[in-house]
């Protein structure tokens, strides 16, 4: 079976205890492949290896470090078809969608960021005619990226690259349920000959690797995404070590349509940002509002475009969701249905696991879930799925539907649906999110802010946000 390795110091290496877990096909529930359970020995020889790669790679001209980052890109590119399969593989998604999202937007981030960094300047500060102020910005040093599940790659890249092009050295985890497209990426880093100890990639588990990344007192900053629990664990051992810390947490997106909206556009947008990716985006719409006097009429159409969805072989072009990515994370959401049912929620399709035929019998497939008739304040509505699951309601006015879109703990995205500018400038001014998308869904600007806010995370991703937060700023002050 297949052994996937730790990439350190330039070499693909058995992790220092020599210890292996299963890594699963959740599409079969079967597992195809073993990956290292490295801890803190890892984690230090990573780091050593990153060390010593700093003072080299920190100093390596921007349109260097450019090339061989855009070497990265193109690589990914020449091997889009092989990363895509793997990706589906591992994480359960159909393959069209890892074909056409996951693996080419892992090549542009690296392209992104590759070019940036050519384009990138700092202020100066004239001080009246007594001084000038320099702003001057230098990488960090080593840094940790640890990534989920849900988009690995696609999530993996969005760190790593303009760590790097910051001029930073790296120690990355990816996901311990999605480590295959990463350990690919590393086959394709020493082809594109990023210099050795640039980027180290140790794979296992959060408790053990993970932990170890950001306790390292060498590591002098953290950039996570993932569980809302996690960060804070992570939070709590870096904050008191002063380690700059990038959180993107968990989120409850509230999805606001108007009477006033283009409907058929706000109801099939409506029905992807709900369940792409098995309603395992980060930003998917779980709660979805529903002015009254068009709530029926969305209601129906709705249910009837979710019946018609295809729950199927990821590899299959014809299915629209694949499986959920684990076997464990397959009852966490069929535990949120029961509970649903429990707080009275009626139930209007869906619901259920899937049993699909042959090899696919022992998948972990969820019938995509539409509840209505819930309380705004009930767990269900306030609670993280993180699952094909969605839940409708009606509201009557604005300041209900914002009160109500508010209430959770989290702050991360929410979309709005109206043809009246003036209301989607006042709700969205109003809305507690991150990221307010009126009139469409998950459309990317790899320039724009990305993150949110209250338990949702700290910090912003993306355009300049993150090469300065992967960059320390110093002033200079000269007198004239
Ligand atoms: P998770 O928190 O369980 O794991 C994320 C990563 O953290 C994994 O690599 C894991 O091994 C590692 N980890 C776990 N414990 C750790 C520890 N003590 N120290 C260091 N690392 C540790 O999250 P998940 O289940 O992989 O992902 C799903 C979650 O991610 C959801 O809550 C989702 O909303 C969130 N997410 C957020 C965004 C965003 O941009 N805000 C994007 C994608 C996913």
């Amino acid at each position: 079976m297949e052994k996937i390795r730790n990439y350190i110091n330039g070499d693909l290496v058995e992790p220092e205890n020599g210890l292996y877990f299963d890594n699963y096909n959740p599409s079969r529930g079967s597992v195809y492949s073993l990956i290292p359970d490295s801890g803190k020995a890892d984690v230090q020889k990573a780091t050593i290896a990153a060390s010593k790669a700093f003072a080299e790679w920190s100093n390596t001209s921007r349109s260097d470090r450019s090339e061989v980052l855009l070497k990265i890109a193109d690589l990914i590119d020449a091997n889009h078809g092989r990363l895509a399969e793997a990706e589906s593989m591992d994480n359960g998604k159909p393959l069209k969608l890892a074909s056409r999202v996951d693996i080419p937007r892992a090549s542009s981030n690296f392209r992104f960021f590759a070019t940036a960094i050519l384009h990138e300047s700092t202020e100066a500060h004239q001080s009246d005619d007594q001084a000038i102020n320099m702003t001057l910005r230098s990488p960090l040093g080593v840094v940790g990226c640890i990534s989920p599940w849900n988009l690995p790659l696609y999530l993996f890249t969005w760190k790593i690259a303009p760590a790097l092009a910051a001029g930073n050295t790296v120690v990355a985890k990816p996901s311990e349920i999605t480590p295959m497209t990463a350990f690919l990426l590393s086959e394709l880093c020493i082809e594109a000959g990023l210099p050795v100890g640039v980027l180290n990639i140790v794979h296992g588990k959060g408790a053990s690797a993970g932990q170890a990344i950001s306790e390292h007192p060498d590591i002098k900053a953290i950039s996570f995404t993932g569980g809302t629990e996690t960060g804070k664990r992570i939070a709590a051992t870096a904050a008191p070590m002063f380690k700059k810390l990038s959180l993107e947490l968990g989120g409850k997106n509230p999805n606001i349509i108007f009477a006033d909206c283009d409907f058929e556009d706000a109801l099939k947008t409506s029905v992807h940002s709900s369940f792409a990716n098995q309603g395992q985006i980060c930003l998917c719409g779980s709660r979805i509002f529903v002015e009254r006097s068009m709530y029926e009429k969305f209601r129906a159409a709705f249910v009837d475009k979710v019946n018609k969805l295809k729950v199927g072989d990821p590899f299959d072009a014809g299915s629209n969701l694949g499986a959920v990515v684990s076997k464990e994370h397959m009852e966490k959401v069929l535990g949120y249905i029961e509970l649903a049912k429990k707080e009275g929620g009626k139930l209007l399709t869906g619901g259920e696991r899937i049993v699909l035929e042959g090899e696919l019998s022992g998948g972990y497939y969820i019938a995509p879930t539409v509840f209505e008739g819930l309380s705004f304040d009930c767990q269900t509505n306030q609670q993280e799925i993180f699952g094909p699951v969605v839940t409708l309601a009606p509201f009557d006015a604005e300041e209900e539907v914002i009160k109500m879109a508010n209430s959770t703990e989290y702050g991360l995205s929410a979309t709005v649906w109206t043809t009246n500018l003036k209301r989607a400038n006042r709700v969205s001014n109003q809305l507690e999110s991150g990221i307010i998308w009126v009139n469409c869904w998950l459309f990317r600007d790899l320039r724009t802010p990305f993150g949110g806010i209250k338990k949702s995370g700290v910090g912003r991703e993306g355009g300049w946000d993150v090469l300065e937060f992967f960059s320390e700023k110093k002033n200079v002050c000269m007198k004239l």
